[in-house]
């Protein structure tokens, strides 16, 4: 079975489109969906309404909860909040309807899904430093755990050898080995690489695959820009930062 993994679309329609066509040019069997549907871009209804169409599977990111209220707003920064504000403002009745439906966390055919971390999801915590890796395996009990939320493409693993994280893109998944993959971000990458990251996973084949698709960021930046949003929104998406 083969699955396109990705996160944090953050109403960036221009890289979901582009993501989802690399997508079905590598035939995939199924979508799952991260969360952080919404938040910072321009097109957060026709971002909803297309992972509404295509995903099997999908979980709750701290700005889709935060657009229907079941995340506080003074968790965000500025300029997130003025987003939420923004998105709360232009979002569809069944396109909130729908944000507001998907629960923290999923479990499929033995892989753990979650936006933030298995340890205490709705904390909405930063999974990127070693320590934080080793309490978050404690807290699920599949092989194989996809997560999002940091924009930050990132690999966890607990093996025989103890703990230990790499950057590889490309991997053969060791049966022996638990794994907590970031899959990185669709619509604002922050490992200075402005290319919108997704994950290709070959379940057969063992195989995880961290991919990169550049999009139209000038179209992007610019609906920001109209938008009225705080324009270091627009500017960040160039840098990757
Ligand atoms: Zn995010």
């Amino acid at each position: 079975m083969k699955y396109g993994i990705f996160s944090d679309i953050h109403s960036n329609s221009e890289a979901l489109e582009k993501v989802l066509m690399e997508l079905e040019e590598l035939q995939v069997d199924s979508i799952v969906c991260l969360g952080d549907i919404v938040g910072y871009g321009a097109n957060p209804n026709e971002c909803v309404e297309k992972v509404k169409e295509i995903a099997d599977v999908c979980v709750a990111g701290n700005h889709d909860y935060g657009v229907v209220g079941k995340t506080p707003i003074d968790q965000f920064s500025d300029r997130a909040k003025t987003s939420v504000l923004w998105t709360q403002k232009i979002l569809k009745e069944e396109n909130h309807h729908y944000l507001n439906g998907l629960p923290l966390t999923q479990k499929k055919n033995g892989t753990f899904f979650v936006h933030s971390s298995p340890r205490d999801p709705e904390s909405w915590i930063y999974l990127i430093t070693r320590s934080e890796g080793m309490l978050a395996f404690v807290r699920f009990e599949e092989k194989i755990c996809f997560v999002g939320h940091s924009h930050y493409p990132l690999v966890f693993t607990q093996g025989k050898e103890g703990f230990g994280y790499h950057r590889n893109e490309s991997f053969l998944l060791d049966p022996e080995t638990r794994y907590i993959i970031n899959v990185g971000s669709v619509g604002q990458p922050r490992d200075q690489d402005p290319r919108a990251a997704f994950v290709l996973y070959d379940s057969d084949a063992r195989e995880i695959k961290i991919l990169r698709v550049s999009y139209d960021v000038k179209s992007a930046q610019k609906k920001i820009r109209d938008a009225g949003l705080p324009s270091s929104l627009a500017d960040r998406l160039a840098t990757g930062d």
